[in-house]
């Protein structure tokens, strides 16, 4: 067995430890003679996996009672529609929008009422978050919307934006566990799990509670109703129950080493080695505002295409995989989602010093 150092986007890197313990437990999950994948989800030893997911998620990142956890099948992209329908009453809502995702989020608002972009970074290709201390926010939204880091351009909120009492929903699915957050100052927090938590096919949102409501815009579907899957207690519809247990081994992983504080040093630690390089290097160099770097998604560039090119593919021979720059962008990014470990990081930089020297 042989495995490279990924530094994908999504879906990426997931911890050797939780790997090797599903494929352990793959033929017969703890003595049931059958693995998660074929077991119903309304058994007793399911259940018994879903509730462990959800009290270690709800210890990890210190959610208050008054927020309700839900598992649900789907994607990200499902969600920008559920956000309008669950909570767009007066059918306005604000969006900052500071990558793909959110323009994508924003454009899916419009369907479903009047969406709003109240601060934009697309005048410097979302190379930086806006000034959000004083926006003009309307009175009547039902939420200003953000997506927290941002996966495509590197950009993080390192601060929340003031919504001016308003309701903030904030995409997290590629900053999600990667340190504490205050859950409280959210409506909505929700993501995608397949960049730093677990397998493609799931989201994880987390509601607060007076959120989830019978009234709903008309339009939407049962099962996308959020009250629909907090009753059930995402038991609805058949969840997506093998990410489920994948994202539980990795909040046990995580439990293990040193909860969302240690993980934020670790990721810290990494992001460092990665910048301090960068700024440093006379060949490759950081296309993002310092202040508003992301600490998972590290984009960069030499400034000539052919030799980015080259790099890619020298890196990749060399078993650094997915460097590829997202085709909007270009270049490279290195994303070091928790599951990179530090010496893949360490190994990177050495490499990049490498390729310096030979094309300075
Ligand atoms: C990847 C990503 C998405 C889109 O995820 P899908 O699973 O393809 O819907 C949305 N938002 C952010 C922040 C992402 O990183």
């Amino acid at each position: 067995m042989s495995r490279v150092y990924n530094f994908s986007a999504g879906p990426a890197v997931l911890p050797e430890e939780v790997l090797r313990q599903a494929s352990e437990e793959m033929m017969d999950y703890r003595g049931c003679g059958m693995s998660v994948m074929e077991m119903s989800h309304r058994s007793s030893v399911f259940q018994g996996i879903l509730d462990e997911a959800e009290a270690d998620l709800r210890d990890l990142l210190q959610i208050p009672d008054n927020y309700k956890v839900m598992f649900l099948n789907g994607s990200a992209h499902h969600q920008f529609a559920a956000v309008c329908m669950n909570l767009m009453k007066n059918r306005k809502a604000d969006y900052i929008i500071t990558g793909q995702w959110s323009k994508r989020a924003f454009q899916e608002g419009k369907k479903y009422g009047e969406a709003v972009a109240l601060a934009s970074s697309e005048d410097r290709t979302f190379s930086y978050i806006p000034d959000c201390s004083d926006l003009p926010v309307d009175d009547d939204a039902d939420f200003v919307y953000i997506c927290e880091n941002n996966t495509i351009y590197g950009t993080k909120f390192r601060k929340l934006p003031d919504t001016k009492g308003k309701l903030l929903v904030a995409d997290v699915s590629s900053c999600f566990l990667s340190e504490p957050m205050e859950v409280e100052k959210y409506g909505v927090i929700y993501g995608g799990v397949q960049k730093n938590i677990g397998p493609a096919g799931m989201t994880i949102n987390i509601v607060r509670e007076d959120l989830i409501t019978d009234d709903v815009l008309d339009c939407t579907p049962t099962v996308m109703k959020w009250k629909t899957q907090a009753d059930a207690g995402s038991l609805y519809n058949t969840p997506n129950c093998w990410d489920i247990y994948i994202c539980g081994l990795v909040f046990k992983w995580l439990k293990k080493n040193g909860g969302l504080a240690g993980m934020k040093a670790i990721n810290e630690k990494k992001a460092a080695l990665l910048y301090d390089y960068l700024d440093s290097s006379r060949l490759f160099r950081g296309t993002v505002a310092k202040e508003d770097r992301s600490l998972m998604n590290v984009p960069f560039v030499t400034g000539d295409k052919e030799k980015d090119a080259v790099f890619i593919a020298k890196a990749e021979k060399a078993g650094f995989v997915n460097l590829k720059g997202h085709r909007s962008v270009g270049g490279m990014r290195a994303s070091i989602y928790n599951a990179m470990p530090v010496e893949g990081v360490e190994k990177l930089v050495d490499f990049m010093k490498a390729y310096e020297a030979e094309n300075i």
